[in-house]
This record gives C-alpha cells, structure tokens and sequence, in this order.
C-alpha cells in the first residue's frame, strides 16, 4: 500500500489581504504623501493620506449607522475624486461591496443593474443626479447622498442626504470588521454590446494583487517616487487597479474629477508633477493633438498607461518620438478587474532593432505573473503560441473571474479556463495580439481577417479622424470586409484612394470592399465602437 504524504503546512502567519490594509499602511508611512482632486464644490483639493484615512474612517462609521453590513452592495456613480477615494476604502472596510455603476449605460441597464445587485445607499455626485433619479425614480431619496458639502441640490430633492453632512460626527477609527481576504468587495458590471450586464464580483484578495501586479517594474513600476493621475475611471473595473496601487505604494495620487479634456488635464499633470497617467486611447488622442497643437511638452509626465481598446501607431510614435513620453500598452477586461497584459520590456524584446520595438508597441503587451493565457480553436483545441495562429483567447489566475454575479449563465468557463470573447494571437515570449471580438471577426473563405488591424491600418492615414470594419455577407467568400470611416475635419478622401492605402499595408485579400463615410461612430458606454449596431445599419 502506497503511503500519502500528509501535507505540512509553512509556519507563517495568516495576515489576510484586504482593502483597508492599503490606506492603513499609506497614512501609517505615507502619511504627508498628498492625493489631490478636482470637485464641483471644493475645486482643486488636497490632502493627505493620513487625513483621507481619518475621513474614511468617519465615513465607514455613518456607513454602519445608515445599516449597510457585511455583504450589502454601496452603489457609487461618480468621477475619480477623493470622496469616491474614501468609499474605495470606507464600504470594504465594513464588508460590505462597492458597486461602481457606469454613468454612461443608459437608463434601462441602470435601472436594471441598481435592481439586479441590489444596492442599498447609492453615492452620487451632484452632476450626475438628475439622471440616475430619472433611471431609477423609485429609489428611495434617503438612500441616495450627493457627493458634496453643498446643500443647495437638497431642497429640489427630499431626504437626500449630504455626503459632508454624514461624516460631522462620527469616530475617526475605522469601523473595521474581521475580513477574510476572499470576500467580495467589488462589483463591475460588463458594458456588454449584446445582452444585460452581467456582474464581475472583485474580493479583497483579487483587488489586492491585481494592485501589487500594477505595482510590479515588469508593469506600470508605481512606486512611492511616482505621481499617478488615473483617467481611466474608478467606476470602471477599480480603475485598472491603480488607485489601490497607489495606496499600496504611497505615491501621489491626483484624481482629476469630470473634466477630461486635455486643456484641463495638461496644466494638472504640470501642476502636480505628474510623472505617470493611465487611460484608453480616445482621451490620449486629443492629449495628443493638443500637445502638438501648443508645442508644449508636460513638465515631468515619463509614461502613459493605455488599453481598452488599441491605439494607431502614429499616437504611440506622436508620444514617443515628438514628446519623449514612453506608451505602456496592455490590455485587460470587467472580468479580470485590472491588467491581463501589458507591454514592458522582456530580455528579447529589448534587444530588437528600433524598427521592431516600435512593432512591438502596437502589441497589447505579454502576460503577467497571475494572467495565464492561451488560445483555443471552435474546437477547443489548443492552438499554438507561434505569432501567426489564431484563436480564442482564455485566461485564469487569481484575479479573473470564476462566474458571474447572481447569474447562472457559465457558458464562458471552460475547464477553470475563462473565454474572453477576444481573438488574438500570442508569440513565444508571450506577448499578445488582440485581433478582434469573436462576435466581430471577418470570416472569408474559410480563413480570419483581423478587422482590428485594416482599422489600425486606415486610422494611420492623415484624413482619417476615425474607423471601424465589419464583415459583409458576400457570396463567394462568405464575408467581405466593408470600411467605416469618419473623417478628419477639413480633410477629404475618395473611396479609392483610401483603399489603395490600407490594401498597400495588409495582406492583399485583406483589402476591404468598400468605404462608407459617416459623421460619427456609435459607441457604448466605454466608448467602444458598437459593430452590432454598424451590422444593423450597413448590412443588408
Ligand atoms: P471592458 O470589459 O469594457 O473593459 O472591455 C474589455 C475588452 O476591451 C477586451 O475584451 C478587448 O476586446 C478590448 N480591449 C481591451 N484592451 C484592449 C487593447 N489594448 N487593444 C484592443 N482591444 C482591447
């Protein structure tokens, strides 16, 4: 009979992880370090750590009077500031789960996610009121409190409550309960193009080393040396994570509030000596344009973190090469709650020639300790990582969702796998190459066209402000690829030349069918281009 080893478990102690670990060990030895923030009422304000701390303390505390226990879903609907900062911290500290809810989804999947989780208090900030009151009338006005010290929105709305007003009188100390680092702390609705939003429900644990993978040099290095201006929005998976990251690591934080522009974030990111920022590329685009429009370079910005969807090469090349500020491009998704990939450096890849780093760039960068990937065929058969091959692109680790929020629906769990929708192709050092959406890839004659790369493509021509590609049904091939472009103002092209251009960049069957001009593309609330609703229009 053959004898099993008992398992011996190490003698180390079981510190669990948790949110509130983070402010605590930043306002213990960070505690000068400031996080600065643009509101309505307060404009631009700053603190510190240690008082953030002291607030969130008192917040956790009128949380704990308002009812909300371990468990209770806290809605928040709101920019990144330093009060939507505090219930980061304030609403896990208590158990309970901060729902951040998307102000751009539209009334119907607002009012059906407020229902679907449940939410039992909802923070709003004062601009956005009037439209989560018209989504979700019903909602009780004392459980809904304005994100200001301003009562003047009260009178029009009663039994609102004030967000100032709740802290007056509570307790400093942290109101904090026993938290096993696997409870749920987070909730993140998908914005999904098809279908309800479904539920991504974040624990300590996941939040937790999602923050120190961001922390890590192999991905955004943020340090306590670092300046972090996250653009990418906290309502929006934990903004990539780099809020708790910079609680973790001590570094300034600056929260720039509602306005977005780039002639309001350049003199923040000068003001404040920013030296890294984090965003999707239609906010750098115009980052971009403004620089070179001014011809000023930002005082002390190194890096700029963008993903979510992926950027031409002339704005990495604009940034890089016209303004020495260096792109990080990863890539990541709801249900992962921060980074699945991101583009640092590997031993090989720094030794390429100029030419292929720059390449390389437009990749969405390789995995991570803690993101496995791999790619699967219709089959479910593995599918080489040889940089040519593609396929379905799954991932596991520790911060990737196991199944949805009260949501039966596992079609998307393979074999402790999760199937993310994308197609992509990886290479031997991992590094990744997002094609397409599977819903979205171009099937002609048997084989795939990356609709991703003829867009990447066209945006690279000077008249091109914008466009999209869908698949067209075509009687021999199957489908064709039809080129959506929204031009750059002041700028015309004609159908031909247009094509003549990206068929000169891509393999020759790439070559799109034809062009439609249009003034717009329709988006979803994260700003991605929503082909269902392209497919509708231009397919007959
Ligand atoms: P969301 O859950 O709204 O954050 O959307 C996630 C999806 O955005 C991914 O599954 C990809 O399809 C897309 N995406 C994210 N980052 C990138 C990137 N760098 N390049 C291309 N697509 C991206």
């Amino acid at each position: 009979m053959t004898k099993t080893n008992p398992i011996v478990h190490g003698l180390m102690m079981d510190v669990p992880l948790t949110i509130p670990s983070l402010l605590t060990f930043a306002a213990r030895y960070h505690s000068e370090t400031e996080i600065v923030s643009c509101t309505s009422d307060l404009g631009r304000f700053r603190y510190n750590y240690a008082k953030a701390q002291r607030r969130a303390g008192r917040l956790s505390n009128a949380l704990r009077r308002l009812g909300i226990k371990r468990g209770d879903r806290v809605g928040t609907f709101a920019f990144n500031d330093h009060r939507h900062f505090e219930l980061y911290f304030a609403i896990p500290a208590l158990g309970a789960i901060v729902h951040t809810i998307n102000p751009r989804i539209g009334a119907e999947a607002l009012s059906y996610i407020v229902k679907h989780a449940d939410d039992k208090l909802i923070f709003v900030d004062p601009s956005l009121l009037a439209t989560l009151h018209g989504a979700i009338p019903d909602f009780p006005l004392e459980r809904l409190v304005i994100l200001t010290g301003d009562r003047t929105l009260a009178g029009q709305y009663p039994g609102i409550l004030i967000y100032e007003d709740l802290l007056l009188n509570e307790s400093e100390d942290f109101a904090l309960v026993d938290i096993e680092e696997r409870e749920a702390s987070g909730l993140c609705y998908t914005s999904g193009t098809t279908g309800m939003p479904k539920g991504a429900l974040y624990s300590h644990r996941s939040t937790v080393l999602v923050a120190m993978a961001a922390c890590a040099a192999g991905a955004m290095a943020i340090s306590g040396a670092e300046t972090v201006l996250p653009v990418v929005p906290m309502f929006h998976v934990n903004a990539w994570g780099v809020v708790h990251a910079s609680a973790m690591a001590g570094a300034k934080l600056v929260l720039p509030g509602a306005n977005l522009s780039a002639s309001a974030l350049t003199p923040l990111m000068d003001d404040e000596a920013v030296t890294i920022s984090v965003g999707v590329p239609t906010v750098w685009r115009d980052l971009l344009i403004h620089l070179d429009e001014t011809g000023r370079k930002p005082r002390v910005l190194s890096r700029l973190v963008m993903g979510g969807s992926n950027p031409p090469s002339e704005m990495i090349d604009g940034f890089e090469l016209r303004h020495g500020i260096s792109i990080l491009h990863g890539w990541g998704m709801t249900e992962i709650g921060g980074t699945g990939s991101i583009g640092t450096a590997h031993h090989g890849s720094s030794q390429l020639a100029d030419a292929d780093k720059r390449k390389l760039k437009l990749k969405q960068g390789h995995a991570l300790w803690g993101s496995d990937l791999r790619l699967i065929d219709d089959a479910g058969k593995e599918v080489p990582a040889d940089n040519t091959s593609s396929g379905h692109l799954m991932i596991r680790g520790p911060w990737v969702v196991g199944g949805y929020f009260g949501n039966d629906d596992n079609s998307s769990f393979e074999n402790g796998w999760f199937r993310t929708g994308d197609v992509a192709r990886i290479d031997a050092d991992g590094f990744l190459e997002i094609t397409d959406r599977a819903k979205d890839v171009i099937k002609s004659g048997g084989e795939w066209i990356s609709s991703l790369a003829i867009e990447a493509v066209a945006r690279e021509h000077p008249a091109v402000a914008d466009a999209a590609v869908i698949g067209i049904p075509d009687p021999k091939w199957q489908e064709r690829p039809l080129l959506i472009v929204v031009p750059r103002e002041r700028h015309t092209v004609v159908q031909d030349e247009l094509l003549d251009f990206v068929g000169a960049r891509l393999p020759k069957w790439w070559r799109p069918e034809g062009v439609v001009f249009s003034d717009t593309l329709p988006r979803n609330a994260n700003g991605k281009v929503l082909k269902t609703a392209l497919r509708d229009q231009y397919v007959i």
